[in-house]
């Protein structure tokens, strides 16, 4: 069954020029766009969508990091979207990610990875609301 995930190009990969390869290779792969947006998120913003991690030891460096340039936010959809995402993106840490994935092509370091992409059903659903709304899925 098709199904629908969310995926940010985060602002490193849009600061060296690499968003246009990125969604080549996420439609390459199968995706369907079926939302996109260029935008700015404040520092407020970022933690909103990364309010699972704020007990981390990284969550004041990587908000500030995703608050610090523009992302392309996306709706993506096919077949297993959410763990083929995953799969395409590659591990959290670029030295860790096989060949061929997102983050070993683009990504500088283990904050400044590239793209997220949603980790559940749940957290999808609640990353597209955060972004898009109903109306905006086409
Ligand atoms: P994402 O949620 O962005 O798709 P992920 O699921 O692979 O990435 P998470 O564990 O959810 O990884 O971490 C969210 C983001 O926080 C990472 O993508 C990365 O930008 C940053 N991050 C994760 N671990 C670290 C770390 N040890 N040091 C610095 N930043 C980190
Ligand atoms: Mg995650």
């Amino acid at each position: 069954m098709s199904q629908r995930t969310f995926s940010i190009i985060k602002p490193d990969a849009i600061r060296k020029g690499h968003a246009g390869a990125i969604l080549a290779d996420i439609e390459k792969a199968g995706f369907r766009i079926v939302a996109i947006k260029k935008l700015f998120i404040s520092k407020p913003q970022a933690e909103g969508f990364y309010y699972v991690h704020k007990e981390r030891p990284f969550f004041e460096s990587l908000t500030t990091f995703m608050s610090s340039g523009p992302i392309v936010a996306l709706v993506l959809e096919k077949e297993n979207a959410i763990a083929d995402l995953r799969r395409l993106m590659g591990a959290t840490n670029p030295a860790n990610a096989e060949e061929g994935t997102i983050r070993k092509k683009y990504a500088g370091s283990i904050e400044e990875n590239a793209i997220h992409g949603s980790d559940g059903e749940e957290t999808a659903s609640f990353e597209i609301g955060y972004f898009f709304a109903g109306h905006e899925l086409v």
